[in-house]
């Protein structure tokens, strides 16, 4: 073992001196020694020994116990009791101090190098233990950390995830949405198609063969008018899909003019009762104190129209419709109802959505495109509406639309 540097705390000269031989023929080292508690505390502060040897009957303010605890505070070094005592009390007392070691005096070699050299050698492997132990504490936080990291790597990677995912099904519903759309344009425009189609063909044929006889009559300028009609209503159809088309290339504008209300909804009135609402009896009503109005005229007859026209197409042949219009402030209110076919529960919120047609409509022409169309003219004059219907009763669409300054 290499010399260590050992205090020695006696208050007995010749005590002193023993000791003093013992530890340097053990080839350590004395750095002091001290014979009250006062100068014992310097020296340890000074010198740093690697062992004190204290003398347990000090006869100080402080006994050898006192002391210990005070030198240990400082710095745990190893600490052993030379003493004479060998009553049980103080053997005792001793322990109590749970010290590195202790020696009895008249000190005997052998034992003095062994007890000396065991609390060296057990706190050597104290502090080997203390570092070990230091450096798994380390080890474990940095590992913990590590951890950590991976982990909220982790929930990042799982946030991702659930993000892409989500996205996945964002896709996924669109293309449902589209599929949807799809068949829904397909099913309607075939249906709407297939009737003046086969018109057209059966005039055609039949032209055809009065040609063919030679025989030009009021018959065959009947047929001639029949195919006329049939492409109408295919143009027709055509164009409101190129206003849906037009409103996503192009975009509706809002071009508010002053109008005259009243000659406004006179004229919609006429055109109304002279084509889709010939079979039922409409009643018009228009309540202003003003006589002008600012707003875009032509969204708004498209607003009227398609209101109009639905609450005709889906009554019975005689049935009632009431057309409302009021200048109220600065809003316009219209209400349109009729006691027709009505809408289901079901098919109400979807009423809007381009191409969706009612379950119940059966064989009454249309496309699906008119509320849609009618939706977005409310949405260029910032208006809203409201709809009541009952399957079987009939429906009332309420519009408001803010009037422009
Ligand atoms: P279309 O009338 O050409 O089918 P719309 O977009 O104008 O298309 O209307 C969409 C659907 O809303 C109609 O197919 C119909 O089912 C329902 N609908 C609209 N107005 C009425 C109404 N007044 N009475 C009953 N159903 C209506």
């Amino acid at each position: 073992m290499e010399p260590k540097r050992i205090l020695i705390v006696e208050d007995d000269d010749v005590e002193a001196k023993i000791i003093t031989h013992n530890v340097e023929r053990l080839k350590h080292k004395v750095i002091g020694r001290a014979s009250d508690a006062e100068s014992a505390l310097n020296l340890f502060k000074t010198q740093q020994p690697d062992l004190v040897l204290l003398d347990f009957n000090l006869e100080d303010e402080i006994d050898g116990s006192e002391l210990a605890s005070e030198l240990i505070k400082l710095k745990n070094v190893p600490v052993v009791f030379v003493t004479s005592a060998d009553d049980e009390s103080s053997f005792n007392k001793i322990l109590k101090v749970e010290p590195d070691g202790f020696v009895q005096k008249p000190i005997h070699p052998r034992e003095f190098q062994a007890v000396l050299e065991l609390a060296l050698y057990k706190k050597e492997k104290e502090r080997v233990m203390e570092t070990l132990t230091q450096s798994l504490d380390e080890k474990v936080k940095h590992q913990t950390k590590e951890l950590g990291m991976v982990v909220n790597s982790l929930v990042e990677q799982m946030a991702e995830n659930k993000k892409i995912t989500e996205k996945l099904e964002q896709a996924l519903e669109a293309e449902r949405y589209l599929g949807q759309l799809k068949s829904r344009i397909i099913s309607n425009l075939s249906h709407e198609f297939k009737t003046p189609l086969a018109s057209i063909r059966s005039s055609a044929q039949l032209i055809q063969s009065i040609i063919r006889k030679g025989q030009e009559t009021e018959k065959s300028l009947k047929h001639a008018e029949r195919v006329q009609d049939a492409v109408d209503s295919l143009t027709e159809i055509l164009n409101r899909i190129l206003l849906v088309e037009k409103n996503e290339q192009f975009k509706l504008t809002k071009e508010p003019t002053l109008i005259d209300v009243g000659a406004f909804f006179e004229s919609v009135k006429k055109e109304m009762n002279e084509s889709v609402c010939v079979d039922v009896s409409a009643d018009y009503s228009l309540h202003t104190d003003v006589e002008n109005i600012e707003t875009d005229p032509k969204l708004l007859r498209l607003i009227l129209d398609n209101l109009i026209s639905n609450a005709c197409k889906y009554s019975e042949p005689g049935g009632e419709v009431y057309v409302n219009m009021e200048v109220k402030g600065k809003k316009l209110l219209i209400s349109v109802a009729d006691e027709g076919i009505g809408i289901s529960e079901e098919d109400l919120p979807q009423i809007f959505d381009r191409f969706f047609r009612g379950e119940n409509v059966g064989s009454i022409e249309g496309t699906g495109i008119g509320l849609s169309i009618m939706n977005r003219c409310l949405d260029l004059l910032g208006g809203e509406v409201k709809v009541e219907s009952t399957e079987g009763k009939g429906s009332e669409f309420k519009v408001e639309i803010p009037l422009d300054e």
